[in-house]
């Protein structure tokens, strides 16, 4: 299928080919026609599948009637409001948007905390079409009466689930209650719980259902490796990952803030090359940490589940399961992170003997038994070797890591990453995701 099968209009068929996209990707392919058509659509959808441009691209083909190019405020009320649960994502939709967006005079802004409030103030006092925002901040900029819904057709809840989950559920609904009835609503979630189909079925006008994975299911890319470790031997064992198997780019999650920062600290103590991402750090710390790691300057990155939500870290090699996290949708979403595009992953996880119910729970949910295995003393296992010689094979893990967004401007490799296009412009390299053996790890 193409993109001009979709009755997508002339200005956004020129700025996908821009990106350079071949083709719709599933979520593209199921959702646009219908919210073309004006109806609701509820959306099983992890990031990484195209799920931004399957909701922008039909908004803003909708709302292209009332693209003006007037100084008056008043002719630029809010039409669509996007709700994401973290400033990262709201950056991204923003972002987005502006790119789909750009041969239609639209104005799209977004509004999260973390930063400072003025320029926010000025872009939504100027009058903008496309809002994207976090609650919290939102609900601020309502309060003191920055911002008015009486105009919105658009409402897009996207990673409805990971929203619930960080408590926006009061703030959410205190938003939603503001809107005009007569609206179409939108629902993007990786995983459905009872309760995302409970609110669904309040807010959402006999919605199309999307799926395009079975529910809460994980990618048969991905190699799932489970080490019985002692609580206490948690970091040492995870040092001695590190320095004796050849894993170049990878990301550690811990179930809190705490101990991602504790464990970042051993390991740069341990001379290895670390950074910690979570929620007390600022936007800019965040930011910096993230831009490091995709350029290779940091080896681990160690985050919290919600710091690392919706960040454009997709197409990694390995994710390292610190911790097994108590909610056992997080380990899809986790675990989502690698194995994209049907290239190989690997998600290795640290069980001990108290996270044993937890991986049950992992284990019940993605219906599938995990082979738990001992430490080898060398750190370096059959199983490992034998996912090394896969991945000999396997291009991605030779290539230098290319964020989604980084591939838009990198020349065509086979295969492509989603996301990644063809282009003239040839960029500099950056380090290799992994280093041939003779090269020494983190010099
Ligand atoms: P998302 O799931 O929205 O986070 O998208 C992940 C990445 O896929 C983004 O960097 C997009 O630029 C890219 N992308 C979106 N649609 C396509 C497509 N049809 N073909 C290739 N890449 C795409």
């Amino acid at each position: 299928m193409q993109f001009s099968d979709l009755g997508l209009t002339p200005e956004l068929l020129q700025s996908i080919e821009e990106q350079g996209y071949s083709e719709p990707t599933p979520v593209q392919q199921k959702a646009i026609p219908p919210i073309l058509l004006g109806r609701d659509v509820m959306a099983a959808a992890q990031t990484g599948t195209g799920k931004t441009a399957s909701f922008t691209l039909p908004m803003l083909q909708r709302l292209k009637g009332h693209a003006n190019s007037s100084v008056s405020p008043a002719r630029h009320p809010v039409r669509a409001l996007i709700l994401v649960p973290t400033r990262e994502l709201a950056a991204q939709v923003e972002e987005s948007a502006r790119t789909y967006g750009k041969n239609i005079p639209l104005r799209v802004a977004s509004v999260f905390g973390g930063v400072p409030i003025d320029p926010q103030i000025a872009a939504l006092r100027a009058g903008i079409e496309i809002l994207v925002a976090t609650p919290g901040r939102l609900l601020d900029h309502i309060q003191s009466k920055m911002v008015m819904f009486h105009a919105v057709e658009f409402l897009v809840l996207d990673e409805a689930d990971r929203m619930l989950d960080m408590g926006f559920l009061p703030d959410i609904k205190r938003i939603i209650a503001m809107l005009p009835h007569k609206r179409q609503t939108l629902l993007f979630s990786a995983t459905y719980s009872d309760e995302i189909r409970n609110l669904a079925a309040q807010w959402l006008r006999d919605p199309v259902q999307v799926e395009v994975a079975p529910r809460n299911a994980v990618t048969e890319t991905v190699t799932h490796t489970v080490y019985r470790v002692d609580s206490r031997a948690k970091r040492d064992a995870l040092v001695k990952l590190l320095r004796h198997r050849d894993m170049r780019q990878v990301l550690v999650f811990c179930n809190t803030k705490i101990g991602a920062n504790r464990l970042a600290y051993r390991l740069q103590k341990d001379q290895l090359n670390a950074a910690a991402i979570h929620s007390d750090r600022t936007q800019a710390e965040r930011m910096q940490a993230l831009a490091e790691f995709k350029e290779g300057q940091i080896r681990i990155l160690v985050a919290t589940d919600i710091a690392a939500r919706g960040l454009d870290i997709e197409q990694l090699p390995f994710v390292v399961n610190f911790d097994i996290p108590s909610n056992p949708e997080d380990y899809v979403h986790r675990i989502g992170r690698t194995g994209r595009a049907g290239l190989r992953g690997e998600a290795i996880s640290l069980v001990a003997l108290e996270d044993f119910d937890a991986l049950a729970a992992v284990e019940k949910l993605i219906k599938q038994k995990l082979q738990v295995a001992e430490m080898p003393p060398s750190g370096v296992d059959r199983q490992a070797r034998s996912n090394e010689k896969q991945r000999d094979t396997d291009p991605l893990f030779h290539q230098p890591y290319v964020s989604a967004h980084r591939a838009k401007a990198q020349p065509a490799a086979e295969p492509r990453p989603l996301g990644a296009v063809a282009s003239k412009k040839k960029e500099k390299q950056i380090a290799a995701l992994f280093l041939p053996p003779a090269s020494k790890p983190d010099a």
